[in-house]
């Protein structure tokens, strides 16, 4: 085989990604450094691209056309979670129905105007204790992001408000390294409501507040608030501050590490905030059922300085803007870290084929009959293990190199064949040509797959397997496929990729009461379990794990 030939059918199966307006520039660059090529809309058809990535909501047609090879970044209303009022409602719902408990990581907040009466019913009780100092609070506008529009005060005559906003207790304690306030960003993707499959990130971002806390301006934003998009215009955060250093932010490795130098059990605190990001994403399950999306959440968590972690707000579309060193490290490997979670390893050599057989008037290949059939029979073709290889390999400057400048060659191939046929896309072009003479090989393929399959999934697998399947359109493919987030080998969700750590199912109950719906009271049963063996000493606290989640 001739080495162009060679690279021409091996570039048949770029991953291509789309990305909608207003997406920070660092996806388009994580993209491009895996070897992925973007999506042209005038050259490639709404088929043509396996990953779509926006800021806002996904239209539903968006989510009912979607093909098996492809991914939204967006879930369904994800939004119940993300605007401040949608949760405060849905954590005190939960707080009722089974007990605040497990439930009071959620400062009491009151959503204005319609809790009026009910906040001021609140803030006479506490003013009347005697013996009692009155409490902060914290108002915030429902649907603002970024510290905007936000007001600290202690007296109800300093609440001033013209939109809905939640008033939330203010802790008015946090956990301070050298007179500095400080939050966590922690990054969560879900990726799977139904069941319910969540992946906490281990490393993530420490944000501080650029003035030291003090209680004696509450109109200070830079001492209270510890929003980046506020403290980098403050006057000190350039400059060295003990302790701190320059600038807003540490690493979580930093911080946990810090720690642990002073005796704290950082892993207990851990375990708890990752109970709350179950608890919370409990409180919004089931959202509608849609298949092949993920959502990237962002949690803040506020530490106190009796190191229990609050939920102060989940976010939607965290910010992936590089305002410092730090934030590049963090967000670039984050999103290497999501790409491979997406676990594309089969899905575009479904793309090539089941479209190409559609295309080409046949009959649909099945994904898996599509993805052995062409690594088994089309040498040369770039398989999907050759570009899982191609794709993690991608780190390796060299690597990489090579990849891009295939992908020149193929695209500058492709557009002079695009132009003598401007009626057809170049990928259905590519694919059409790979298609034709597979005919013979891929029915040897799929007859071989058959016998394959039977002696790979017992009937009892499959079985286990139909209960994971999360839409309808999944159900035409039963017997052969598995949704992304599946591991090939045992059908469960993968548990760790790359600094993506699964948290949730954490034990076979969890893992059971997902199946077939979500069985929220089995799995409240199942953390209230843990959380009520609560070990005596430290030492145990940190050795004893009970599947992802140990007693706190
Ligand atoms: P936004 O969406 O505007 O960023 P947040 O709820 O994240 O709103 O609040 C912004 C900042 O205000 C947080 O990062 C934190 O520093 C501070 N904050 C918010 N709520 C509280 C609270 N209840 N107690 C103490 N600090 C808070």
């Amino acid at each position: 085989m001739m080495a162009d030939d060679y690279d021409t059918r091996g570039l048949l199966r770029p991953l291509v990604f789309r990305l909608h307006e207003n997406v920070p520039a660092i996806v388009r660059e994580v993209l491009l450094e895996r070897g992925w090529t973007e999506f042209d809309k005038k050259e490639q058809d709404d088929t043509d691209w396996n990953l779509y990535w926006r800021n806002s909501p996904f239209r539903m047609t968006d989510h009912h056309s979607i093909k098996p090879w492809q991914r939204l970044n967006h879930y369904p209303e994800a939004v119940r979670i993300t605007r401040k009022d949608y949760l405060a409602r849905h954590l005190k719902r939960m707080k009722g129905a089974y007990g605040s408990g497990l439930y009071e990581f959620s400062p009491v907040a009151f959503i204005m105007p319609n809790d009026y009466v009910k906040f001021i019913a609140e803030y006479s009780k506490e003013s009347q204790s005697v013996g009692r100092r009155p409490s902060y609070w914290i108002c915030k506008p429902v649907d603002l992001s970024c510290g905007r529009g936000i007001l600290i005060f202690q007296d109800i005559k300093d609440l001033v408000y013209d939109c809905t906003v939640i008033v939330q207790k203010y802790i008015s304690n946090p956990l301070l390294i050298s007179g500095y306030k400080l939050d966590l960003r922690l990054y969560v993707c879900v990726t799977s409501f139904c069941p319910l499959t969540i992946y906490t990130y281990e490393e993530g971002l420490v944000r501080f507040a650029t003035e030291k806390f003090d209680l004696g301006s509450l109109d200070n934003v830079y001492a209270h608030l510890t929003n980046t998009s506020i403290n980098k215009y403050g006057a000190s955060y350039k400059k060295y501050k003990e302790g701190i250093g320059c600038g807003c932010k540490w690493t979580f490795s930093k911080f946990r590490s810090y720690l642990r130098i002073s005796g704290v059990d950082d892993m207990v605190l851990w375990q708890k905030i990752n109970n709350i990001v179950i608890l919370t994403l409990l409180a919004v399950t089931p959202l509608p059922v849609a298949s092949n999306c993920f959502e990237l959440f962002g949690f803040d968590i506020l530490i106190d300085d009796k190191f229990k972690p609050w939920l102060l707000e989940v976010n939607y579309n965290p910010a992936l803007c590089l305002d410092c060193s730090i934030d590049d490290t963090v967000k670039r490997k984050l999103l290497h870290d999501i790409v491979e979670l997406l676990n594309y390893k089969q899905t575009d050599t479904f793309r090539q084929n089941q479209v190409a057989g559609i295309k080409a008037g046949r009959r649909r290949v099945p994904w898996s009959m599509a993805g052995e059939s062409a690594t088994e029979e089309t040498p040369g073709v770039l398989t999907c293990q050759k570009v899982a290889k191609c794709t993690s390999a991608s780190f390796v400057q060299p690597a990489l190199q090579a990849a891009r400048g295939s992908i020149r060659k193929v695209a500058a191939l492709t557009k002079k064949t695009a132009r003598a046929h401007p009626r057809k896309t170049l990928t259905s072009q590519l694919r059409e040509r790979m298609n034709m003479p597979k005919i013979p090989s891929q029915a040897k393929a799929e007859a071989k797959n058959k016998q394959f399959q039977g002696a790979r999934y017992s009937s009892h697998k499959s079985a286990q397997l139909s209960h994971w399947l999360p839409t309808p359109d999944f159900c035409n493919y039963k017997s052969t496929t598995r949704p992304y987030f599946l591991s090939d080998k045992d059908q469960r969700p993968i548990p760790r990729v790359g600094d993506f750590v699964l948290i949730f199912p954490f034990n076979e109950a969890a893992l059971q009461a997902c199946r077939g719906g979500t069985d929220t009271k089995s799995i409240i049963k199942e953390i209230n379990k843990l959380v009520s063996k609560r070990l005596p000493s430290k030492q145990q606290n940190t050795k004893k794990r009970v599947g992802y989640l140990t007693s706190v």
